[in-house]
């Protein structure tokens, strides 16, 4: 158990880095929203943290 996603939607500028770093687990669905995330898709890599220049991810247990 690694935990859960969370984008806290006030941080997230919608810049997409980390779809983009991520193997498949987060998506655009809006572009006017954060990402979602994909439980089954991810691989706790945690990329997606280190990409996000604005804190906005965290994974809570
Ligand atoms: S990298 Fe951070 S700020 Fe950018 S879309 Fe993802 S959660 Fe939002
Ligand atoms: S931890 Fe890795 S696989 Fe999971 S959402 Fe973040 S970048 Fe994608």
């Amino acid at each position: 158990m690694n935990g859960h996603l969370k984008i806290d939607d006030s941080r997230c500028i919608r810049c997409f880095s980390c779809v983009d770093s991520c193997e498949g687990a987060l998506k655009i669905e809006n572009l006017h929203e954060p990402p979602i995330w994909n439980e089954e898709e991810c691989i706790f890599c945690f990329r997606c943290i280190d990409v996000c220049q604005n804190e906005a991810i965290s994974f809570d247990n």
